[in-house]
């Protein structure tokens, strides 16, 4: 039944969209965890949070996740598709740095697969795409909870490339793994397009889109000195957007709006 709602209010937000109206739409959506929206930290909106993330180091299992319950090293994701390591590194720094760059959040690379807040891998039951968990700390005295630990695991059956080149079946590291980060900082899925944050895949913009920016500094303040939508969400080339026009893309995980960001 959650599936069923879920559509049908991305269905209605679409609607607002295309009427046009940027003040009804806000082109965010926040998690909602247990009947509450969640963040790191501090359960308060506009509150600063610093982050850490690791890679997989070993396979792991995590009892109780909905997603990312088993993971492996992430080399196993992209290792098939001949990138190398500090490429993928590189992809992924740029990922936490979008995110970074808008809102007042930060994060730091830590050697501690165990210790990390947000783990990276891939999946050791290969479904979707990628796909994010998030899991809640238990709630404090006033009954908020916030994010204890998020898993974001990539399929290692699928293709990944760096870039985007038309092509809707192989997606981009960088783009795929700022929207996870999206979902492993508190967002949901807005729509079915327009933001990095909506559930479909394409290639129509890199970087975060208004709707992106407003979700994250709602959620931990807005990154001072730094202009809004600044050159975030530069359109690729004319020729390239002819190349994908009329392509819907795929959703990121499974089935229209399926993928999400669980809780235990
Ligand atoms: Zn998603």
């Amino acid at each position: 039944m959650r599936g069923v709602s879920l559509v049908l209010i991305l269905l209605a937000f679409t609607r607002i969209a295309v009427a046009g109206e940027q003040r009804t739409f806000l082109g965010f959506r926040l998690l909602d965890l247990e009947n509450q929206s969640v963040k790191w930290q501090s359960p308060r909106w506009g509150e600063r949070a610093a982050v850490t993330y690791a890679f997989a180091t070993h396979a792991s299992s995590t009892e109780g996740a909905r997603n990312c319950a088993k993971m492996l090293p992430p080399e196993a994701a992209y290792a098939p598709s001949h990138i190398s390591r500090t490429a993928f590194r590189r992809e992924v720094a740029a990922a936490f740095r979008m995110w970074e760059t808008v809102a007042d959040i930060t994060f730091r690379e830590i050697d501690s697969a165990k210790a990390a807040n947000i783990l990276i891998g891939a999946q050791g039951e290969p479904i979707g795409r990628a796909f994010t968990n998030v899991a809640l700390k238990p709630a404090t005295a006033d009954g908020r909870k916030v994010i204890a630990r998020s898993l974001i695991c990539l399929n290692p059956r699928q293709p990944w490339k760096i870039g985007f080149d038309g092509n809707l079946g192989v997606y981009d590291l960088r783009y795929t793994i700022a929207h996870e980060i999206g979902h492993a900082i508190g967002l949901d899925h807005p729509s079915a397009s327009g933001q990095l944050m909506s559930y479909r895949y394409d290639e129509r913009q890199k970087g975060l889109q208004p709707g992106d920016i407003k979700g994250a500094a709602l959620l931990y303040g807005a990154r001072s000195g730094t202009k809004r939508f600044a050159g975030s969400g530069i359109a690729t080339g004319s020729s390239h957007a002819a190349a994908i026009k009329g392509a819907s893309g795929w959703p990121f995980g499974i089935g229209e709006g399926g993928e999400r960001a669980g809780a235990r």
